[in-house]
């Protein structure tokens, strides 16, 4: 799956990689994702909660920058 880096805008291939090749920034966002709740602060795949800062500015240790039920949402236009 392609998709856009949300920071840089640049194209990653999600499969392989958990950063943006060109600026490093995490790929896999829970608020992108359409397992994720904002107004809950939920994520439903695996039930666990994750604040609104993380959801959109991951850290490598967060639980969504190796998430296997990662689904975005939209596919990001520029
Ligand atoms: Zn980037």
């Amino acid at each position: 799956m392609n998709i856009l880096c949300s920071s840089c805008r640049a194209e990653n291939w999600l499969e392989n990689q958990s950063r943006c090749i060109s600026c490093e920034a995490i790929l896999r966002r829970c608020i992108d994702c359409n397992g994720y709740e904002p107004r809950r602060r939920l994520c439903r795949k695996l039930k666990v909660e994750v604040e609104p800062n993380e959801a959109r500015s991951p850290s490598l240790l967060s639980g969504s920058t190796s998430c296997r039920d990662y689904h975005p949402t939209v596919a990001r236009s520029p």
